[in-house]
Order: C-alpha cells, then sequence, then structure tokens
C-alpha cells in the first residue's frame, strides 16, 4: 500500500456556542476538537484505509494529546509528531458570523506548530513515502517550506506523487515569501485541489478552464476543483468529471476540503478511478459538514460509501 503523508500545523479548536462578531465579552465555548487543515486531512485518509503517517508539533499538554489520542486512534503514525517540551500545542477559538464567516483568536505560529522541523523521526517517515500532501496554509515557517521542498523531491525522485491543497485565504499571501514558496509547490504538484479562486494561483488568467488546461500543460497529472455547495469537477487533460454535491445539513463546514482531500488521496492512490474516487470525496464532504467540530464529520470507508449510495446524485 501507498505510504501518503502530510506536515504542518496542529491545533485545538475551541468554538463559540452563539454566532455573533468576535469574542470581546464573556461567552460559552464548546471544545476542545482536535484540528489543523493537514491533521484533518491525515484523519480522513486514514479513516478511508490510507497507511498514513504526520510531520508536526505539539506542546507537553492535554491539547496535544487530543490531537495524538485521536490520529493514534484512526491509525496514523504518529512516529514523527515532536512534543516541545516549553511551547504550547497550537489553538484556535473560532466563532461563525451570522453569515457564515468566521471570526478567530489564534495562536499558531508561536505554538509548538512552528517548531516543527527535521527530525530524525520526520527523516525516516519521508524516506517511507510514496506521497506527500502538501497544505498552503501551513507553510508559515522557513523549516516547514525548506522540508516540504526537500521532501517532495526526494518522493517524486523515488516515482512517488503531490498532492496539494492551497487552503489560503487572500491576507495570508502577504506573508513574507509564501507566494514564492506556493509557486514552487505549484511546479511539483501531480494533483491540485485547489477550491474556489485558488485555482487561478501561478496563471495569469481570469478563466477557471484556462487556468485547468494550464495547469495540466505545466505537468499536473489532475487538478479537482473544488466548489463548496455547488460541488466539484475534475480534470486530467481528457477526462472532466462533474460531480455534483451530496445533500448535507450544513451544521460547520469547516474542515470539508481536507476531508475531501484526505478521501480523494486516499482511493487515487490505492487505484480507484477518477469517478470513485470523486464521488467519495464529495461524499466525505458533505458528511464533514454535518457534525459540529473539524474533524467530527471524517468518517471511516464503509459510512462514507453507505452514505454515497444511499443518497446517489445523478452526473
Ligand atoms: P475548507 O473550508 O475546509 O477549506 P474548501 O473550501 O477547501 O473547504 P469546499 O469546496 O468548501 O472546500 O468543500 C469540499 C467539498 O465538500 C465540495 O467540493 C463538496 O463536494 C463538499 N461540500 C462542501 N460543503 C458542502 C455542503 N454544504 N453540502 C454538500 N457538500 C459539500
Ligand atoms: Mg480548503
Amino acid at each position: 500500500m501507498s505510504k501518503i503523508v502530510s506536515l504542518g500545523e496542529t491545533l485545538v479548536e475551541v468554538m463559540a456556542d452563539t454566532k455573533g462578531y468576535g469574542f470581546l465579552e464573556p461567552m460559552t465555548f464548546t471544545g476542545p476538537f482536535p484540528s489543523g487543515a493537514p491533521t484533518i486531512f491525515i484523519s480522513q485518509a486514514a479513516r478511508m484505509g490510507g497507511d498514513t503517517a504526520y510531520v508536526s508539533a505539539v506542546g507537553d499538554d492535554d491539547f496535544g494529546k487530543v490531537n495524538l489520542t485521536r490520529l493514534r486512534d484512526d491509525g496514523v503514525d504518529v512516529s514523527a509528531i515532536a512534543i516541545d517540551p516549553i511551547l504550547p500545542t497550537g489553538h484556535a477559538f473560532v466563532r461563525y458570523r451570522p453569515d457564515g464567516n468566521r471570526d478567530f483568536c489564534y495562536n499558531i505560529t508561536y505554538s509548538a506548530s512552528g517548531t516543527t522541523r527535521m527530525t530524525p523521526e520526520a527523516e525516516k517517515v519521508f524516506a517511507g513515502a510514496d506521497h506527500l500532501h502538501v497544505v498552503g496554509n501551513s507553510m508559515f515557517t522557513d523549516e516547514i517550506r525548506a522540508m516540504t521542498a526537500k521532501a517532495a523531491g526526494d518522493i517524486k525522485a523515488r516515482g512517488g506523487t503531490v498532492s496539494f491543497d492551497p487552503n489560503l485565504r487572500k491576507e495570508m499571501l502577504a506573508q513574507p515569501g509564501l507566494q514564492a514558496a506556493i509557486e514552487k509547490v505549484l511546479s511539483f504538484t501531480d494533483l491540485f485541489l485547489p477550491s474556489g479562486d485558488e485555482v487561478f494561483l501561478g496563471v495569469d488568467t481570469s478563466d477557471a478552464e484556462e487556468a485547468i488546461a494550464h495547469h495540466l500543460a505545466a505537468g499536473m497529472t489532475a487538478v479537482v476543483h473544488k466548489r463548496g455547495t455547488e460541488g466539484a469537477t475534475f480534470y486530467d487533460g481528457t477526462l472532466m468529471l462533474n460531480q455534483p454535491p451530496f445533500p448535507a445539513e450544513e451544521v460547520d463546514p469547516t474542515g470539508a476540503g481536507d476531508c475531501f482531500g484526505g478521501a480523494f488521496v486516499a482511493l487515487w492512490k490505492a487505484g480507484e478511478d477518477p469517478a470513485e474516487c470523486l464521488r467519495l470525496a464529495a461524499a466525505a464532504g458533505a458528511l464533514a459538514v454535518m457534525k459540529r467540530g473539524p474533524m467530527s464529520g471524517a468518517e471511516h470507508a464503509d459510512t462514507v460509501r453507505a452514505f454515497a449510495d444511499a443518497h446517489a446524485v445523478d452526473i
């Protein structure tokens, strides 16, 4: 079986119980929930049956244990998640606004996540990997950017593959060096998983089909364009598959893209055909939005398949 590895931030999310703006008065919260975009991805990939490992860092605290326990229970190899003796595990307080946007109060960069580096354990995990999943917003330190480039180069030299989910809010691109880091990742991406306007990263056009054609001509094997409640579309230059959304009662949309990616990559690396990868990834995305907590809706393969079969949508 292919070994799928991801790297980046690990944090807990603590969610306000009421909708509103910011955190300026006392309020009640529910949490901690395990979180972090690549953490959600790797949990979902493992739950789909993938052979997985994760490279990150947590603090020597309960927030770290919440994540380690979740990933261990899912069967993820956590040997390359370092435990920092000083810094706490990353955290994000989150509150939904009435319009569905979110306010955050968080510390990730100056948490244990910011100390993620190429330890001997990480080197070992990368050396055994056949696939690297990169998340754009995870590249917030020079060290993580360098590790990503090194691991991707080595894995590809061995015939392995790289997937890339930008997961970037526009304001993040102002981070010094991030734009260049993203362009570098795009240059070694085999499977691109953009959401909405992220499809235009690295190309000079405002036409989505043209952007996708450009990415494929530049060497990508496939592009899967996620479009939230409008579903997702797969392109590989010869095939275009459109997957309408599965019916879902949206409770908490955080993590839908990561669950979609985790399911897609696990199936793609297991040799499933693109239509089945797309169908089950969309089902995983729909299931993800129906539970409160970023990875509470990341279901196991049997549940994802049963949901997709029970809610067959016309293509
Ligand atoms: P994230 O907020 O995790 O970054 P994203 O923007 O990367 O998400 P989305 O496009 O929101 O990714 O979601 C990924 C996929 O999950 C969609 O393409 C769709 O198939 C499915 N999905 C997301 N939201 C819904 C929904 N409300 N109903 C049904 N399916 C959904
Ligand atoms: Mg996303």
